[in-house]
């Protein structure tokens, strides 16, 4: 049986930006990894993908963005590239094809069955990433056989799917940027709305995710938020990482010829039926995107930036149709394909130490497992910070857990 003070288990960012800090610390460590590093982006991302984050902000801990380009959008292959640099950069101790199937606390700390070993650790750390499994709501069980569906997890080019109609139920970052590009594929595609987060791209000149760290909106701690569970749970902006740094929102998809409804609410006898709350959905995300962009324009007033910045404006309300359908036949054949870009979530099945919630979620403080010293997670939105939910947000996360690690490590030998 091999010993070892901690083990980090997954060799995406989080993982290896705490491997990196635990190195910082002298914490003696390894990094399991069930494929190679950046497994995820390797095997659960489709090709087309760009980050909807912008290059510089593709910060990890030791490492900035340098490749020339920081107003761009990494695709997929890139962010495999820059991981696996990363990787190598950090000297990140990777066993890579070890899956772990099970973790226990022992007295001590905690055994870890990965692969074909049984390790012993005093530490360990959750970083198996928050999108493993697809979100899929109650009513896909009722779909028409004769209905082929996909996830974003499975769905790799619009060459796969069937011909026909498509309906793509679900828009946030997803939703949106697969109903795009399945579209321009020549089928006819339906996109289901719900609550969605409405986003400019770019901003009075700077891209939106510059008001978000700008404005302080990014760093705003968990322990201030007052919805937390909300929050966490909030689904992702409407963006897309094109090279134009275009829009993508409901206005522009539905003057592409993309049919908007409302959220899908069941499906029976083979009718999807559709919220007929569409217009107060988008009103409500309209809403709340003129609400950041005010904050935006104080904060740059505040900041002396408006002689600098092109003046103030907002975007056209989001139009809905009248006339939007409250019901879709799906065996009529018009629908081929449903995909369910309805949202991801993580897969702590194999943890054997009671920490989840009926839900399935592991109970947390800012990273720290409840009920289990010794037991971290990373990786998990609005872990620390609203930052949390993205790549760079890592850094903070990791440096603050790594450093209760070591305590927790002190108090042990004393
Ligand atoms: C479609 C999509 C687009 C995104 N776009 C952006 C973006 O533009 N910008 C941004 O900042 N964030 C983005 N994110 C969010 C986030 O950055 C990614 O989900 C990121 O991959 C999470 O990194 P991670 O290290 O936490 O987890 P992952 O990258 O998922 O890494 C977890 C690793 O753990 C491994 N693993 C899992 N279970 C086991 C096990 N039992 N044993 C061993 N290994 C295991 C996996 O193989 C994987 O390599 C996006 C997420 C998705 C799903």
């Amino acid at each position: 049986m091999m010993q070892t003070t901690a083990v980090v288990i997954g060799a995406g960012h989080a993982g290896l930006a705490m491997s990196r800090r635990l190195t910082e610390r002298s914490i003696d460590h390894i990094v399991l990894e069930r494929g190679e590093v950046a497994n995820s982006w390797r095997t659960q991302r489709w090709p087309s993908l760009r980050l909807l984050t912008p290059n510089w902000q593709t910060r990890l801990p030791g490492h900035d963005y340098a490749d020339g380009d920081p107003n761009g959008f990494t695709p997929v292959a890139g962010v495999v590239a820059t991981l696996a640099r990363y990787a190598r950069l950090v000297g990140a101790p990777v066993r890579a094809a070890t899956t772990v199937h099970t973790v226990r606390a022992v007295p001590q700390g905690f055994a870890i069955h990965a692969g074909d070993d049984l390790l012993r650790a005093r530490a360990v750390v959750l970083a198996t990433g928050a999108c493993n499994l697809p979100a899929i709501p109650g009513a896909a069980g009722t779909l028409p056989p004769s209905v082929t569906t996909l996830t974003p997890l499975s769905y790799r080019d619009p060459g796969q799917l069937p011909n026909g109609g498509v309906l793509v139920v679900g828009a946030s970052a997803s939703g949106v940027q697969l109903a795009d590009e399945i579209h321009r594929s020549g089928r006819p595609v339906t996109l289901a709305a719900g609550e969605h987060v409405r986003l400019p791209r770019t901003y009075r000149g700077r891209d939106i995710f510059w008001w978000l760290e700008a404005t302080g909106l990014l760093a705003e701690r968990y322990d201030q938020i007052d919805d937390l569970t909300r929050a966490r749970h909030l689904p992702s902006p409407q963006l897309t990482g094109t090279p134009g740094a275009a829009i993508m929102d409901l206005n522009t998809l539905a003057a592409r010829g993309i049919r908007i409804v409302g959220r899908l609410g069941r499906v029976a006898d083979g009718v999807a039926q559709f919220s007929g709350s569409l217009a107060n959905t988008c009103a409500l995300a309209d809403l709340k995107m003129n609400r950041f962009l005010k904050r935006a324009d104080q904060w740059a007033t505040a900041a002396g930036l408006d002689g600098d910045l092109p003046p103030p404006h907002r975007f056209a309300p989001t139009h809905v149709d009248p006339r939007t359908p409250l019901e879709l036949d799906l065996t009529s054949g018009e629908i081929t394909t449903v995909l369910w870009a309805t949202g991801f979530r993580p897969d702590h099945s194999w943890l054997d130490i009671p920490v989840r919630d009926r839900t399935g979620y592991i109970r947390h403080d800012g990273g720290v497992v409840t009920g289990a010293p010794g037991l971290y997670v990373l990786g998990m939105p609005v872990l620390r910070t609203r930052a949390s939910t993205y790549i760079h947000g890592a850094a903070d996360d990791s440096d603050a857990l790594a450093s209760h690690i070591l305590s927790f490590l002190s108090s042990q030998r004393r």
